[in-house]
C-alpha cells in the first residue's frame, strides 16, 4: 500500500497548485492522473497562450447555485497573487484586454506548475475507479494500484471538452458521501438553434446579446450548428432558462435608420442597403426581397427591424460536452467549506476546482478559480 499524507485526484490546473501547497508544507503528496501528462487542459488554454487570469475576478463573473461561495477563496488569492507568481517564473505576460492576461505560452505556465509541485509524487496514466474511507484513512482505488492517505483533494475538473479525458469520478465520490450534485452542463460554448441559415457559416460580426437584464457587446460566429464566438460563449455560462435575444446591429436604433434610409435610399433594393451595415450573406439572410426600400411599408419596416435587433434565440441546445470549455454544475458549493473548501459532511475530503458547480465566464476567470480553491484548501 502507498501511503501519503495527502492524495490529489486529478493532475489539471487545480491539482498542481494545491499540490505545490502541500509540498511547501512538507507534506507528503501523491498527484493521480489518468492522462500521460499533467495539465492538459492548462496546455491548450487560451489558445495555447493560456489566459491564466482576469483582474476583474469577483463572484460576479461566476455562475452556480451560489457564486457567492467564490467570494473569500478570490480574495485570499487574488488576480494580482496569480500575476506575481507567473512573473516570479520570469514568464513574458500581457493584457490582451483590460484585465485579461495571457502568457507568451501555456507550457510556460504548464512548467511553473509543476516546478512548484516537485517533491509530489506523480502516478500518471492512472485511473482512480473508487474511494473507500476506513476510519479516518481514506483508500483510493486505482486500475493500477491501491493508495491510503489522510487528506483527500478532489480536483477532477468537470466533464466537458472530453476528447482530452474527463472523468465523473469527482462526482461519484461526493454522491458516495452524501453531497448534492448539480447536474452538469456545458458552458463556454456554441448553441445550436435554427434561428439562422447554415449558409451564413463562418462569419463573424458585434452583436448584443441580452438575456434578462444584462447586455453583452461581443463577436459572434455564424456556424453548421447555429451561433458561437465570444458573445455566445460569455451568454452559455449564464441563466438561459428563458432564452435570450439578439441585436445584430447594436449600435444602431434600426427602425429610424431604416425610415431614413426609406427617404434617402428609396430607389435601393433593401438587402443592399442593409449590406452597408451588415456582411452581404447576412443583408440577403435578413431581406431577400427585391422591392426598393421606398416601396417597403412603415409596417414592414418594423417587422425587419425587429427581425434585426430583437432575435429572440428560445428553442436551442447548448453545443456541447465535447467542445464546451467549461462545465457549469457539479458538486454543490453548499455542503462544501468556502473558507478550507472541506466537505461538510465527510472530515479530510475537499473539492477545488471545475468539479464544483462553479464556472467562471470568458476571459481567464476559470483558472482563477483554480488557482484560488487550491489555495483556499486547509492542508
Ligand atoms: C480548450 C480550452 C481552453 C480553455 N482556456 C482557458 C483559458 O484560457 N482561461 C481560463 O481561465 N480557462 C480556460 N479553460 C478552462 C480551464 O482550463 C478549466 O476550467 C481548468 O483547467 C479546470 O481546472 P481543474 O484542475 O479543476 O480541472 P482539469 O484541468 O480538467 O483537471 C482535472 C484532471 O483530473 C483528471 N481526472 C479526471 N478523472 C480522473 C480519474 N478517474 N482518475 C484520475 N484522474 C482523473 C483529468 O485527467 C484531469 O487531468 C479552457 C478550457 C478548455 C477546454
Amino acid at each position: 500500500m502507498n501511503k501519503f499524507d495527502i492524495i490529489i485526484i486529478g493532475a489539471g490546473a487545480a491539482g498542481l497548485m494545491a499540490a505545490s501547497r502541500c509540498t511547501a508544507a512538507h507534506k507528503s503528496v501523491c498527484v493521480i492522473d489518468m492522462g500521460d501528462s499533467p495539465a492538459r487542459k492548462v496546455r491548450v488554454s487560451g489558445g495555447g497562450k493560456c489566459n491564466f487570469t482576469n483582474t476583474h475576478a469577483d463572484y460576479k463573473h461566476y455562475f452556480g447555485q451560489n457564486p457567492e461561495f467564490t467570494r473569500g477563496a478570490l480574495a485570499r488569492w487574488t488576480p494580482a497573487d496569480t500575476i506575481d507568481w507567473v512573473k516570479s517564473h520570469k514568464i513574458k505576460i500581457h493584457e490582451k484586454a483590460p484585465g485579461q492576461y495571457f502568457a507568451e505560452s501555456a507550457t510556460d505556465i504548464v512548467n511553473a506548475l509543476l516546478s512548484d509541485a516537485r517533491g509530489a509524487k506523480f502516478e500518471l496514466n492512472t485511473t482512480v475507479n473508487r474511494v473507500e474511507k476506513s476510519g479516518d484513512k481514506f483508500l483510493v482505488h486505482c486500475n493500477t494500484k491501491n493508495f491510503q492517505c489522510e487528506k483527500l483533494i478532489i480536483a477532477t475538473g468537470g466533464i466537458s471538452y472530453s476528447n482530452l479525458g474527463t472523468s465523473d469520478i469527482g462526482y461519484k465520490i461526493a454522491k458516495q458521501f452524501g453531497h448534492k450534485i448539480i447536474p452538469p452542463r456545458p458552458a463556454l460554448c456554441g448553441v445550436s438553434t435554427k434561428a439562422f441559415d447554415s449558409a451564413l457559416s463562418g462569419i463573424s460580426i458585434p452583436v448584443e446579446i441580452k438575456i434578462g437584464r444584462e447586455k453583452i457587446l461581443d463577436d459572434m460566429l455564424f456556424t453548421y450548428f447555429g451561433i458561437s464566438g465570444p458573445a455566445v460563449y460569455r451568454a452559455s455560462v449564464r441563466n438561459l432558462e428563458n432564452g435570450f435575444t439578439i441585436n445584430l446591429l447594436p449600435e444602431l436604433d434600426v427602425l429610424k435608420w431604416l425610415k431614413a434610409q426609406k427617404q434617402t435610399n428609396g430607389k435601393k433594393q433593401i438587402k443592399t442597403v442593409l449590406a452597408t451595415k451588415l456582411p452581404e450573406r447576412v443583408a440577403e439572410f435578413l431581406a431577400f426581397d427585391t422591392k426598393n426600400i421606398a416601396d417597403w411599408r412603415d409596417t414592414e419596416l418594423q417587422d425587419l427591424a425587429t427581425k434585426i435587433s430583437n432575435i429572440k434565440i428560445d428553442k436551442f441546445t447548448l453545443h456541447n460536452l465535447l467542445s464546451a470549455e467549461a462545465t457549469r454544475g457539479g458538486v454543490d458549493t453548499a455542503q462544501i467549506s468556502s473558507k478550507t473548501m472541506e466537505s461538510k459532511l465527510c472530515d479530510g475530503l475537499y473539492f477545488i476546482g471545475e468539479v464544483l458547480d462553479i464556472a467562471g465566464d470568458l476571459g481567464g476567470y476559470n483558472l482563477q478559480w483554480a488557482w484560488g480553491s487550491a489555495h483556499a484548501t486547509e492542508i
